[in-house]
Formats: structure tokens, sequence, C-alpha cells
């Protein structure tokens, strides 16, 4: 089943009928509720879709190069074409005694981004830097898998094409200026600029000094699974709503990055927590950051605990220039 999501769906049937969204939205309702749980959301839209006549996937049934906010999880024999964005260096993995390698990389063109993953002895060409930033790649016989980490992924096995620096068409460059929570994607390093709206916090835990992973209390210490016994550091975990006025997202900053964002350290804060209480400390780091406007570089990951998917925060930026940001933007960085 081709997947497009409700909002899209809706953007469809409002461009293609004149009909208002709210209008829609409750046709949508109406038919949830007459087929009584049998259907979900985005099941009900398509049929509401259908009964206006409105064709949610012609671009796809008429074949050929596809625009990338065209290609959906569930597509088959995907024609594509894009520039490299960013690559990631490839992984070897061991499945069922049999190893492999696995890389990737991000393609963009004019209508959106999409990773790209690549099975076959074609990660080479990530290792030798054929595929580097800004040259022009085209995809055939691929498909389309909604990724792990939410999302769309296009997948190349033994059957696709990959053609580097095709000839006969021309790939515009991909609009790679500041990101926005809408057009994020898993696994690709980037920063957004957006509002803190809500804040979860902060926990605490305890790290190895040696890795900096989150060691286990047991009745000898605090042991490492790597380094055994250590004294351990006390970490800070932050997790916020951010809102960039194209869409909400959850994120999540630990360490350092979460003591920058709540304007204390670990230490201080645990302080207030056992002194204070758990309103107070809440209180204070939500006075410092709640509302702020903050620049932060990260990557959308699966939080496997939470089995979600949310922007992990590697760097900060509490008080962004306004006119650094701009001149940074136009200069595409
Ligand atoms: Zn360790």
């Amino acid at each position: 089943m081709l997947q497009l999501p409700i909002k899209d769906v809706i953007d469809k049937i409002k461009d293609k009928t004149g009909l208002s969204k709210d209008e829609i939205q409750s046709q949508i309702n109406s038919k949830l509720k007459s087929l009584d749980g049998l259907v979900s959301e985005e099941g009900a839209a398509y049929i509401v879709a259908s009964d206006l006549g409105v064709q949610l996937f012609e671009d796809v049934a008429s074949g050929g190069l596809l625009k990338i906010k065209n290609v959906l999880a569930g597509m088959n024999n995907v024609e594509v074409a894009g520039r490299v964005i960013n690559t990631r260096d490839p992984i070897t993995f061991n499945k069922g005694g049999k190893q492999g390698v696995v890389g990737s990389m991000t393609i963009g063109d004019d209508t959106g981004k999409v990773r790209v993953v690549i099975w076959d002895q074609r990660v080479q060409w990530i290792k030798d830097g054929k595929l580097k930033e800004g040259v022009p790649v085209k995809i055939k016989n691929a498909y389309v898998k909604k990724s792990n980490y939410g999302g769309k992924e296009i997948h190349l096995n033994k059957r696709s094409k990959l053609v580097v620096d095709p000839e006969g068409i021309d790939i515009p460059l991909p609009d790679t200026k500041g990101s926005t929570i809408k057009s994020l994607i898993p696994q690709e390093r980037t920063s957004i600029l957006a509002t803190v709206v809500k804040i979860f916090g902060p926990r605490f835990y305890m790290s190895c000094p040696e890795c900096n992973k989150k060691v286990e209390e047991a009745d000898e210490g605090h042991v490492c699974p790597t380094h055994k016994v250590v004294e351990p550091n006390l970490q800070m975990v932050l997790n916020l709503v951010l809102d960039d006025g194209t869409e909400t997202i959850r994120s999540v900053a630990f360490g350092s990055t979460a003591e920058g964002l709540a304007g204390l350290s670990a230490e201080e804060a645990q302080e207030i927590l056992t002194k204070d209480g758990e309103t107070i400390l809440s209180e204070k780091v939500n006075n410092f950051l709640l509302g702020k406007k903050i620049k932060l570089k990260g990557m959308m990951k699966e939080n496997k605990a939470f089995e979600r998917v949310e922007f992990q925060i590697s760097n900060a930026i509490l008080n962004p220039n306004p006119k650094i940001i701009a001149l940074k933007m136009m200069k595409g960085e």
C-alpha cells in the first residue's frame, strides 16, 4: 500500500475540489465514524478522496521520472533523479553468519530530500568519493520503504541502476538552506531554528568518564559495559518540544548540551531537585528556556527505548544572531 501522509491527501483534495480544509476534515471524520473503527484516519481520507473523484497517485501511475516529493513508501520500480547532499560512511553488518555492508546517501531535487540506502558493491562508490556532494545521480528500478526512523527511504538492490552524472537530464540544485522541521529526514546532520514550546525534565543519569556511556549500578559500584567499575559522572537529559511554524517535534539533549539549554550544570540542577523539589527545578528551567528561539544542530534518530523518532540535539546556540543566520543562509551554510 502506498503511503501518502494525511496532510498531503487533504492538500490534494483541496487543490482539486476547492473545498476548505475544515470541510474535508469533517468529511473524513464522518467517514471514520460511519466505518466505526474499521479504517485509520488516513484510510478514511483515501476513501473521501475517491468519493470526490480525486486521484491521489496520478503522478505515480504515469511512470517515468518522479520528483522526490512524489516518491512514496510502498512503491516499486521507482525512477528518480537528484543531487547528492551528503553520504554516510558504510557500515559492515553480520546477519545469519553472512557479512554485508550497507551505505547511504541523501539526495535532493527542487521538491525535497530523501535518503537512499545502498546494499551492494556500490557502497564502494561512497568510499571512493564518487558520490560526493553536488554530484547528479539517476536511480532506476529502486523500491521505497518506510524507514525505521519514520519517513521514506529509497533502497537499491542488485537489479537497481545507479547512474552518476546522467546525460540528458538537468537536475536542479536542492534547496539546502537552513532546514525546517517539516523537511527533516532521518540520519541527516542538519540545523534548525526553532522555539522551545515545552520542556520535560531535567532528568539525570550516571555515565562512564572514559566513553560517556550510561553505567549500571551494581553491588561493586557503577559499572560500564566496557570499562568495568568506574567513578561515574553525573549527566543531564532534557526533553523538549520544538516548533518552527512548519511542524512540531520532540527532541532530546544530553550532557553539556542539556546543561547549556537548562542554564544549569547537572550538579546545580540535582542540588535544586534535592533541596527544593521537582516543581521548583522545572520552574527555573522553564523561566530560562521556554519560548526561546534557538539554533540547534542535530539529527533525527530513533529512540529505541520509547519507540519514537526524535531530534537529537548535538549543539545549541541560545542567542542566535538573526543577521549572522541570514548571511549564512544566503551562503547556503
Ligand atoms: Zn566506559
